[in-house]
Parts: structure tokens; C-alpha cells; sequence
């Protein structure tokens, strides 16, 4: 075509940027879930329910106990790049909250309906604000925050073609959800599915916890994994080859309580149980690495599963020796089996 007739450069409307970046984030209902059950533990909640419709695609209600958002803030909650997690670029390197962005809400609200229905504490009651609204409403709701989505793709069908069934959707809702428990032991937390329980996760520790997420057979067959250089900590139990699987589906790798699919850390883990498994076997493992928010940059992904470390060398010694010792220690020396 002549170059006139060459489509002019235009500002694209704020709705359609929102669905644009909401196909970074909201993949399927497992990950607004994802997004919602974040932003319940960053506002410090104790305790969450989760309730589940049609694998999440007709609804997904998290209600949580944490701080709340004021009546005037509802509304800028649900626009875009609002965010009360990080004010400057300082902010952003020391981050320890899972959110940052101030799109997930807005991301959300551009390709599903949702409302918000939060209480402050010392508020006299609760206010709700539908994405599509004007003005908050007054609700009925003790101390927290109610997020609902409803009706997923319901104005992006082309989107909406690529959600599998109803099963493989809830079951990617709850691994979402076991990935969260498993860093929050001391949070309780309740998921239920078309009107059914099918998660009860009581307040606990970290190895009750895994237990409950992971089962009796890892517990029994772990060995608990600590190391402290300082500047990073690891925590964790890592199976004995015994239990190892034919699926790499009991890899669980935490940085700073984030679950990551780090390729860094997984190969630290695959080398150190490299002499004691088959080619085709995967080890089993929950581990948690603690490190200063300062040398670990979580803002390589929208989803933030990824992160980039300052010193990767450093991280990937530090996990692979910890966990070849506890690995090789023969079973009589290790002071602190699960039981
Ligand atoms: P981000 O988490 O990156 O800040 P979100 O779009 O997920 O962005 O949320 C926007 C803002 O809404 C948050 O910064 C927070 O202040 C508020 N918010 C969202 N969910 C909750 C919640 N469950 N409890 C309290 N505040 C919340
Ligand atoms: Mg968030």
C-alpha cells in the first residue's frame, strides 16, 4: 500500500489496553484466583475462603480478613497502575509483597464482572463497588475484603474457546491454591466447588501443612532441609529417591513465600539428587529459599513465576550442597526426620 494510505498511529482506548495486559496475566480462572489469593495475604489475612463455580469460569469468591480497602479507594483499586504496595523506584527493588503492578484487578475487571466488598477495621460497615458501577453501596461484611469474579471471557468469546473442561480448570484452580498454602501454614483456608468442600486446610506449620497438600507418603519418606549462609536461607523437605515419580508434579520451589518455576533452582535440585535417581525419575520437594528482596528481581514476568537472581551462582551452590548433604547423610544421622 502507498504509504498514505498507511493506518495513522493512534492511542488505543483504556478498556482495550486493559484486556491486552489481561492476556499476560489472566491466562484462565487458576490464574485470577491466583492474583486474588495474593492480594488477600499481602493485605495480611489469617484466613481465606475460596468458593469455586464451574471450574471457576462461572465464579470465584475469595474472602479474606486482611486490612480492607477504603470506601474511597474501591474504585481506584480497580483502575489500572493503582497499586498501595510501592511508591518509587526504591520500592520496587526491596519489594516483598506479591503485588506491585496495580493491574491485576483492572486486568480482571476488562475480561470478567467483578465486584469488590470491603470493610476497614473500625469501619461501621462495609461498602461494595461493582467494576461496572458508579458509586460504592453500603454492604454487609465483617473485617476484610470479598473479590468476585463472575463469568470469565463473558465479553471476549475467541478467549473463552480456549478454556478446557470444567475438571481440568478446578484442577488447576487448586494446585493454584496449594501453592499459596503450602508458604502460608499459619493461614486457614477453605476452598469449596459447586457448593461442595474440597479443600479444608486448618491453621498449621510448615511440615503439617505440606503434609496435608502433599500427602502421608512424602512426609514419611523426607528429610527436613535447613541452611542459613546469612544473606540466604533455606527451608524445606526434599523426598528420599524412594519417592521419587515418574512426573515432575511434586516440584515445589519458593523464593521469598513467591512459588517460582525457577530453572535455576530446579537444576540445583536435579544435580544434587543426580547419583541417587533413575534418568527418567523426578524427585519429589518443597523448598523455601529466603533471600534479601535487594538481590533477587522478581519483575521479569507479568505472572511474576520467574525471577532473576544477582548472584545465580551463589544461589545455585548454595541450594545443590544443602540438599546433597541431607540426601546423603545415612538415614541414622539425620537428626530430624519427619515422622
Ligand atoms: P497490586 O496487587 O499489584 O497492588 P491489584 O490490582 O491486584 O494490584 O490490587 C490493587 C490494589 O487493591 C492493591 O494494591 C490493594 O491496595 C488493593 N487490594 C486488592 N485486593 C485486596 C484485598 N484482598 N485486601 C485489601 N486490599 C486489596
Ligand atoms: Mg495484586
Amino acid at each position: 500500500s502507498s504509504p498514505s494510505s498507511f493506518p495513522a498511529i493512534r492511542r488505543l482506548p483504556d478498556p482495550l489496553i486493559s484486556q491486552i495486559a489481561a492476556g499476560e496475566v489472566v491466562e484462565r480462572p487458576a490464574s485470577v484466583l491466583k492474583e486474588l489469593l495474593e492480594n488477600a495475604l499481602d493485605a495480611g489475612s489469617a484466613s481465606l475462603q475460596i468458593q469455586l463455580e464451574e471450574g471457576g469460569v462461572k465464579l470465584i469468591r475469595v474472602t479474606d480478613d486482611g486490612a480492607g480497602i477504603a470506601k474511597d479507594e474501591l474504585a481506584l483499586a480497580l483502575t489500572r497502575h493503582a497499586t498501595s504496595k510501592i511508591a518509587s523506584l526504591n520500592d520496587l527493588e526491596h519489594v516483598s509483597t506479591f503485588g506491585f503492578r496495580g493491574e491485576a484487578l483492572a486486568s480482571i475487571a476488562s475480561v470478567a464482572r467483578l465486584t469488590l466488598i470491603s470493610c476497614r477495621a473500625g469501619a461501621p460497615h462495609a461498602w461494595r463497588l461493582a467494576a461496572d458501577a458508579d458509586l460504592p453501596e453500603p454492604a454487609a461484611l465483617a473485617q476484610g475484603t470479598l473479590v468476585e469474579m463472575r463469568d470469565l471471557y463473558y465479553n471476549t468469546p475467541a478467549r473463552r474457546k480456549f478454556l478446557k473442561s470444567e475438571a481440568t480448570e478446578l484442577a488447576h484452580c487448586l494446585e493454584a491454591i496449594k501453592r499459596v498454602a503450602m508458604a502460608y501454614p499459619e493461614v486457614a483456608i477453605m476452598a469449596s466447588h459447586n457448593g461442595r468442600t474440597s479443600l479444608r486446610l486448618p491453621k498449621s506449620d510448615m511440615q503439617a501443612r505440606i503434609g496435608a497438600i502433599l500427602g502421608d507418603a512424602f512426609t514419611a519418606e523426607s528429610r527436613l532441609v535447613t541452611a542459613d549462609a546469612g544473606v540466604l536461607k533455606l527451608t524445606g523437605y526434599c523426598a528420599l529417591p524412594a519417592h521419587s515419580r515418574a512426573r515432575s508434579d511434586a516440584q515445589y520451589c519458593y523464593v521469598n513465600g513467591r512459588f517460582v518455576r525457577d530453572k535455576l533452582l530446579m537444576h540445583a535440585l536435579r544435580e544434587a539428587y543426580r547419583d541417587m535417581l533413575h534418568g527418567s525419575r523426578y524427585p519429589a520437594y518443597c523448598i523455601f529459599l529466603d533471600i534479601d528482596p535487594a538481590a533477587v528481581d522478581v519483575n521479569v514476568h507479568p505472572a511474576k513465576s520467574e525471577v532473576r537472581f544477582r548472584d545465580a551462582r551463589a544461589v545455585h551452590q548454595f541450594v545443590f550442597h544443602a540438599v546433597q548433604k541431607v540426601l546423603s547423610s545415612p538415614l541414622h544421622a539425620l537428626s530430624n526426620p519427619v515422622s
